[in-house]
């Protein structure tokens, strides 16, 4: 049950700086904007048998790359215990949805991966109807809605000392290979290995960002 009270969409103008007063109260209606939001993607997410942390998992699997496919990679980004990862991981194998892999590399490593059943889980994610919706606002607001809350993000990482997971793109060590040099047209400057294109587009647990602004 939902049970905070909406808030009135602010007038759609050019507004001048807010005074200091106004600046609270913009952070205070932000806030509760982005607590309304939360609780309305959590609601949604209780869907198809899944709670909201299992469609996180399948998601994050979705997205993350080479180096993030890992139990302990996953409860940083879901900010859980291991435990509480372990007892999501265990349901969605009960359901079929992820397999784990044991690494080559790596006896005692794990791997994560969505089955074929999982992949068609993901199609139905009921926060493509959140998704639905900023798509159509996107051409209004998008650019400035996403650098707002990159930066946002960032700064509560920062405050609480979270761990970043960002896109391999926007890494402050990512390196953009020349033409000349090889079929790989990216490296990542930790690990000196290749990336892919898509590989470039995927979430990473050794991140590591450089100022809010430069998420986009
Ligand atoms: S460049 Fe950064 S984000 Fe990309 S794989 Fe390397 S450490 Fe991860």
């Amino acid at each position: 049950m939902l049970i905070t009270p909406d808030p009135k969409p602010l007038p759609d103008t050019d507004c001048p700086e807010p005074e200091a007063g106004a600046k609270t109260m913009l952070a205070q209606r932000v806030t509760l904007l982005l607590d309304r939001l939360g609780r309305l993607t959590r609601e949604l997410q209780f869907a198809d048998g899944l709670n909201p942390a299992q469609w996180e998992v399948l998601r994050f699997l979705a997205q993350a790359n080479r180096y993030s496919r890992t139990p302990s990679a996953l409860a940083d980004y879901l900010g859980s215990t291991k435990g509480t990862v372990s007892q999501t991981l265990i349901a969605l194998e009960n359901k079929g949805l992820i397999d784990r892999v044991k690494k080559t590399c790596d006896r005692r490593g794990v791997e994560l991966h969505l089955t074929c059943d999982g992949k068609a889980m993901l199609a139905k994610d009921p926060m493509r109807t959140l998704e639905r919706a900023i798509d159509d606002m996107a051409s209004d607001c998008g650019g400035m809605l996403v650098r707002g809350l990159s930066k946002l993000l960032y700064e509560l990482q920062n405050r609480h000392a979270v761990m970043q997971f960002g896109v391999c793109q926007d890494c402050s060590l990512f390196c953009v290979k020349g033409a000349e040099i090889a079929a790989a047209k990216h490296q990542c400057g930790k690990t000196g290995e290749a990336l892919s294109d898509m590989e470039s587009g995927q979430l990473c647990v050794k991140y590591q960002g450089v100022t809010a602004d430069g998420a986009d």
